[in-house]
């Protein structure tokens, strides 16, 4: 139900946007990916997301998101390659864990510039021409730390707050065109982000990985699992899908119950 769509997902050479890419490359859409890597990593997902799309492989821009010049040049680079840009995903993301004291400044300017201002940015350059086509989807990847609080995340808690804010002001702006936009709001998911806090939980409170799982990582999280990329892909998808018109400004949470208390 993609065939003819273009889109764009951020981050997506591993983790979450990976697993979004593939989603909408064998629902049809031509997909364009970003992100870092080693280039033998990099290659793979080109190749992974092109064979969805029966292509070699998927076209990708390595823009920093860092940096507002390259989001706003990934975004002309998009509809360059893909020629229309119908659905941008803001995935792209990193974390950084420390008590607000020791919080180092330049941490905190990276997570607000990739996790939060990047979506403004790509957001801002690719509107018109969904306004142009008459047809949009903007996903942003928030978290469920963007509807509640956790310590020593003092970036990323602020950044993905500041996501679902503008969200529901960006879907209010085009709420009478075919644009819908919305975050997702993921709990603990499998992906290289999340796994890395493992080690140094069970460091810190001298107890095996295992239980640094959950009992720590997931202490929040009453059904005590993973959530999988591939559910988070899904629920990007329904998004993109048909009878999703109604849906917009919303933050939908995926998050092993996390958010129900
Ligand atoms: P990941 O580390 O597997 O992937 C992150 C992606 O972002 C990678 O492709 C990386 O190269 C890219 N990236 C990082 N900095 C970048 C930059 N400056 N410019 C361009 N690309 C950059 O992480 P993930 O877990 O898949 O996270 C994806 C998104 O989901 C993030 O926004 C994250 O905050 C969010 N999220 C993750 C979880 C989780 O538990 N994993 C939970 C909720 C929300």
């Amino acid at each position: 139900f993609l065939a003819g769509r273009g889109a764009l997902v951020t981050g997506s050479t591993s983790g979450i946007g990976h697993g979004i890419a593939l989603l909408l490359a064998e629902a049809g859409a031509k997909v364009m990916l970003n992100g870092f890597g080693k280039p033998e990593e990099i290659a793979r997902a080109r190749a992974e997301a092109g064979a969805a799309m029966g292509t070699a492989e998927a076209p990708y821009s390595g823009a920093d998101l860092s940096k507002p010049e390259q989001v706003r040049q990934m975004v002309a680079d998009a509809e360059a390659a893909l020629g229309t840009l119908d659905i941008l995903v803001n995935n792209a993301g990193i974390q950084f864990v420390a008590g607000v004291e020791e919080f180092p400044d330049a941490k905190w300017d990276a997570i607000i510039a990739i996790n939060m201002s990047s979506n403004f940015h790509a957001i801002k350059a690719a509107l018109p021409g969904m306004k142009a086509r008459n047809w949009g989807r903007i996903i942003n990847i928030a978290s469920a730390h963007g509807l509640r609080g956790s310590p020593e995340k003092v970036a990323y808690v602020t950044a993905k707050h500041g996501v679902v804010g503008m969200t529901k002001v960006v879907a209010q702006e085009v709420a009478k065109t075919p644009i819908t936009v919305n975050a997702i709001c993921p709990g603990f998911v499998r992906t290289p982000l999340a796994e890395a806090q493992i080690g140094p939980l069970a460091k810190q409170h001298g107890v095996s990985e295992e239980v640094a799982l959950t009992d720590y990582l997931l202490e929040k999280q009453p059904s005590k699992r993973w959530i999988e990329v591939e559910e988070v892909a899904r629920m990007a998808l329904y998004l993109c899908g048909p009878g999703s018109g109604g849906v917009t400004g919303t933050a939908l949470s995926i998050d092993g119950g996390w958010t129900s208390a």
